[in-house]
C-alpha cells in the first residue's frame, strides 16, 4: 500500500504542466488524486513524475455564456453538485455530481480526472455523451474532441500522452436528468443512464440516451431515442416500451457486482427513470 517513488512538480501554467509532461519520465497529470493514488498505492501504475495541476487554478472554473456552458478540467464533482445553475440548466450533471462517491471524492476529485480517467462504471462518461459534449485538449496544439470520440474503452481516452483535457463544453439542457443504479458500497454505477430531452410543450421532440457502467465505454441508445420520439411526457407507460430492449446489441459485460443479464434487464428500468425524471422540469 506504499506507492514507488516518484518526483513531484506544481506547475503554475497549462504551459508549463505540458512542458514537464513531455520532459519528465513516465509522467503523469495528477487532479484530485481520487483514482491514481489509489492505483499507484497497489503499484497499478507507478509513475516517475507526478505533476499536479492545483498549482492551476483557473482550471477550476463553471462559466455559462447564453445557453452554452464551459466546465474547467480540475472543477471538483462537490462544486458541481452544489451549482444552482447547473441543476436549473444541465440536471443531468448536476444529477451525476450528486450521486458520485462520497463526500472524500466529491470535495477532492475533479471532473477533468473522470472523464480522463474513463473508468468503465463511472458516471460523467455517459453523462458527457448525452451532452453531447466537447472535450478541449491542450498539447503540441489544442484540440476539440467530440465526446462521442473521447472515450475508446475501459480506462482508454483520446487523450495522448503528452496532453492534458482542460475544459469541457456543452449546450444547456433544461430537459436532462441522470439515474443510477449503484453498487451499495462505492457507489459506482452497475448501470447508469443519462437522458437529454428536447420538449415541445408536453412532448418529447428528440432524445439523447446514453448508457454507462454496461459496456467498455458508454453508448448511445439510439432504438429508445427513435421510439422516445412523438412520446408525451406524462405517459409512463409509453415510456417504459420506448425503453425495453435499451441495450439490444451491445456486448454487456458480467462481473462480480452483476450479471449481464441483471446489467441488461436494470437497464430497461433505470432507462425509462432518466427519461421520467428529464421530462419534468427542475
Ligand atoms: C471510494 C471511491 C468511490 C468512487 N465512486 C465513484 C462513483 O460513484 N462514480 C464515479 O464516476 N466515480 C467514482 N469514483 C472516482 C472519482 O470520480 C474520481 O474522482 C475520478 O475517477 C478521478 O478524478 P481525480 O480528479 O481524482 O483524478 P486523479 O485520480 O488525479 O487522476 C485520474 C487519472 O486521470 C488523469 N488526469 C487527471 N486529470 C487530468 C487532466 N486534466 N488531463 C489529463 N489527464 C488527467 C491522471 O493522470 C490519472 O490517470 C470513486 C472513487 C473512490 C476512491
Amino acid at each position: 500500500m506504499i506507492p514507488a517513488t516518484f518526483n513531484y512538480f506544481r506547475p503554475h501554467s497549462i504551459e508549463e504542466a505540458l512542458l514537464l509532461l513531455r520532459q519528465g519520465e513516465a509522467a503523469k497529470i495528477l487532479a484530485g488524486g481520487q483514482s491514481l493514488i489509489p492505483m499507484m498505492k497497489f503499484r497499478v501504475v507507478e509513475p516517475k513524475t507526478l505533476i499536479d495541476l492545483q498549482g492551476v487554478p483557473e482550471l477550476a472554473h463553471v462559466m455559462w455564456a447564453g445557453g452554452h456552458c464551459t466546465v474547467g478540467a480540475l472543477t471538483t464533482h462537490a462544486s458541481l453538485a452544489a451549482d444552482a445553475d447547473v441543476r436549473r440548466k444541465a440536471g443531468v450533471l448536476w444529477d451525476a455530481a450528486n450521486a458520485l462517491g462520497d463526500p472524500q471524492v466529491r470535495n477532492l476529485g475533479t471532473i477533468g480526472g473522470a472523464c480522463s480517467h474513463a473508468d468503465p462504471s463511472a458516471d460523467y462518461p455517459a453523462v458527457m455523451l448525452a451532452l453531447d459534449a466537447c472535450f478541449i485538449v491542450a498539447g503540441e496544439k489544442t484540440r476539440e474532441v467530440a465526446a462521442a470520440d473521447f472515450f475508446k474503452g475501459t480506462f482508454e481516452t483520446a487523450l495522448g500522452e503528452s496532453e492534458i483535457l482542460t475544459k469541457i463544453t456543452f449546450d444547456a439542457a433544461a430537459h436532462s436528468a441522470y439515474v443510477k443504479l449503484e453498487h451499495p458500497a462505492s457507489h459506482y454505477a452497475l448501470v447508469g443512464v443519462a437522458a437529454v430531452l428536447v420538449m415541445s410543450r408536453d412532448t418529447i421532440e428528440d432524445a439523447r440516451i446514453a448508457i454507462g457502467g454496461l459496456a467498455d465505454a458508454p453508448f448511445r441508445a439510439g432504438g429508445v431515442e427513435r421510439r422516445l420520439r412523438g412520446i408525451k411526457g406524462n405517459d409512463g407507460a409509453a415510456i417504459k416500451a420506448a425503453c425495453t430492449g435499451a441495450v439490444t446489441g451491445q456486448d454487456v459485460r458480467s462481473d462480480v457486482e452483476a450479471s449481464a443479464a441483471y446489467r441488461t434487464a436494470m437497464a430497461d428500468v433505470i432507462a425509462a427513470r432518466a427519461v421520467g425524471a428529464a421530462t419534468r422540469p427542475r
